[in-house]
């Protein structure tokens, strides 16, 4: 888990150097391809990370392109998301975001040159005839009776095309490259259909779409883009861009190629996501389960967080799995930085101070933060009544040695105040323990501790009389299962139902009435949580967003 110390330099890297050194290219253009047809999610963070990562080191650029060439699955609202959260991250594109849509002219010509080089043709078999003619990858495939259509016919069957003259689906018009080839992709692919379908950017000007594999490889070579980094599904597309690159003429943008990030627990495609959100199996996009940037930024995960992990991760060539762990660790490693601390219980129990006389308080003088000394302090109140966790208190601790919290004639320090023993409690009818008694030691306050008394569990408090109820979300994975690539069912039988759990006895100290919506803050000893939109002051609302490994007992 350790950040190497220093840096090698991975593949992308290694070629990128090279070609800078041979002065194949001055400068490098990188890009950032979504098509946007829903909410980036953490796999995007890997692939923004090192577009504008690579732009960022070699002093080059990177374009933002939405690759925009299914009309009917495209939506502005997907375009705006997608723009907020590459800032979020921090990263800036080159000039104004692109769009293919913006080369529709460009590329029907780039159509049109190909047909009338004779590397293009219309077909007009309906789809099953034309499934079966393309073969198998064992099996070559045969040729459609209208691929030896005339370059005239061909042209002219392309423009009424393009006019509206025909339904969606009637005709195709088809790459003629090569129905032998043991890669599919080369077998005469469709590089344009018809869709009677009003566009998110070009409205209803065009009924005819470039396919992606159309418009993506040209949108590159259109933008100059030295570096075309994508993930290694397009591996077996790549003859194809090649092959076009070739016989348009124009620029040869070199795709290379890395392994996508796979997290176990989770899923990383749009579709499936979208899915979820259409299904109301979560709240919506930016549910904090969702491992979408908005929904993990809403549970309270940093940007910086992000690119230490993508950083951490690197880039390979082959597909592997994710360990969730690693994302968390690196969420903790900068909140822990960053969050201030402050005293929550999430299963309250009173704790009655019997020394302690009704109306005395005393303000204890409580650090925000020991990793960040400009934190600063505060004060929290002190009283004869105060709230501890249930768990931090034992009748009979199952092994008494190993026990350091608080449990009959035990002593513990409830933190920043004072030490204390444990001199009783009471049971309700129900056998459960209602209330705690102890006694305070006058000479320990915090500080000022002149008793000489070591104790080994520090415990955290809240006074009853000053406390604020809230409502936390407990969240845990969205998905039961590790690897949800290889599950062959539906993928929504694997969902945990016990991803979100409310708890709405949580009470915080007093200094949390400030806490504003996106606020932060370790709960010591519990984990970290932040403010959610959904809080009012009247109602404090928090996410968990990740817990914290205990290691206060021992010290
Ligand atoms: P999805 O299936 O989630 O829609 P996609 O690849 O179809 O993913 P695009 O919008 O086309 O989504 O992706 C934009 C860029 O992000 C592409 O270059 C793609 O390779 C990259 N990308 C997508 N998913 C991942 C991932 N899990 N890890 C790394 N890069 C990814
Ligand atoms: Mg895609």
């Amino acid at each position: 888990m350790e950040e190497p110390k220093k840096e090698s330099l991975n593949f992308i890297k290694q070629i990128i150097e090279k070609d800078l050194e041979d002065g194949k290219h001055a400068s490098i253009q990188t890009r950032f391809p979504p098509e946007p047809n829903g909410y980036l999610h953490i796999g995007h963070a890997k692939a923004i990370c090192l577009n504008f990562g690579l732009a960022e080191k070699y002093n080059g650029k990177c374009n933002l392109r939405f690759d925009d060439t299914n009309p009917e699955k495209e939506k502005t609202e997907y375009v705006d998301s997608i723009k907020k959260d590459i800032t979020w991250l921090g990263f800036d594109w080159e000039g104004d975001a692109r769009y293919s849509s913006d080369y529709f002219d460009e590329l029907y010509t780039m159509a049109v040159k190909l047909i009338e080089k004779s590397a293009a043709y219309i077909d007009d078999l309906p789809a099953e005839e034309f499934n079966a003619l393309r073969g198998t990858p064992n099996e070559p495939g045969k040729p459609s009776p209208y691929r030896s259509r005339s370059i005239e016919e061909n042209l002219d069957l392309f423009k009424r095309m393009k006019a509206g003259e025909f339904e969606n689906g009637e005709r195709v018009l088809r790459a003629k490259i090569d129905l032998s080839s043991p890669n599919m992709h080369m077998r005469d692919p469709i590089i344009y259909r018809i869709k009677h379908a009003t566009h998110h950017r070009t409205g209803d000007t065009w009924c005819i779409y470039p396919t992606y594999d159309f418009a993506h490889g040209q949108s590159d070579s259109i933008e100059k883009v030295t570096h075309s980094l994508c993930t290694l599904e397009f591996e077996v597309h790549r003859p194809l861009y090649s092959w076009l690159i070739k016989e348009l003429g124009i620029y040869p943008s070199e795709q290379t190629e890395f392994a996508r990030l796979n997290l176990e627990y989770t899923i990383v495609s749009k579709r499936k996501l979208r899915e979820l959100v259409e299904g109301n199996h979560v709240t919506g996009w930016d549910d904090p389960r969702m491992p979408t940037l908005s929904g993990i930024r809403r549970r309270g995960y940093t940007s910086e967080a992000i690119r230490n992990f993508a950083d951490i991760i690197g880039v390979v060539k082959r597909n592997s799995m994710t360990d969730v762990a690693l994302l968390e660790h690196s969420v903790r490693e900068d909140l822990n930085k960053k969050a201030n601390r402050v005293f929550g219980i999430l299963d309250p129990i009173k704790l009655i101070i019997t020394n302690w006389p009704e109306e005395k308080e005393e303000m204890m003088m409580a650090k925000n933060n020991p990793e960040d000394g400009s934190a600063g302090t505060r004060e929290m109140p002190f009283t004869r009544e105060l709230y501890i966790d249930r768990g931090d208190f034992k009748e009979d601790p199952p092994s008494p040695k190993k026990w350091y919290r608080l449990g009959p004639d035990r002593e513990v320090r409830l933190k920043f105040g004072y030490i204390i023993k444990c001199t009783g409690f009471k049971k309700g009818d129900d056998g459960v323990i209602e209330e705690i008694y102890a006694e305070y030691d006058p000479d320990t306050r915090s500080g000022q501790d002149t008793s000489g008394k070591k104790v080994k569990g520090t415990l955290g408090w809240v006074s009853v009389t000053y406390a604020i109820g809230a409502e936390v979300r407990m969240y845990d994975r969205l998905f039961t299962t590790a690897n949800m690539n290889t599950v062959d069912d539906d993928f929504k039988n694997h969902l945990n139902p016990d991803s979100l759990k409310i708890n709405s006895k949580v009470v915080l100290e007093p200094s949390l009435k400030k806490a504003k919506v996106g606020d932060s803050f370790q709960f010591e000893r519990i984990g970290y949580f932040r403010v959610d939109e959904d809080s009012t002051e009247d109602h404090l609302t928090f996410n968990r967003t990740v817990t914290l490994r205990d290691n206060w007992a021992k010290k």
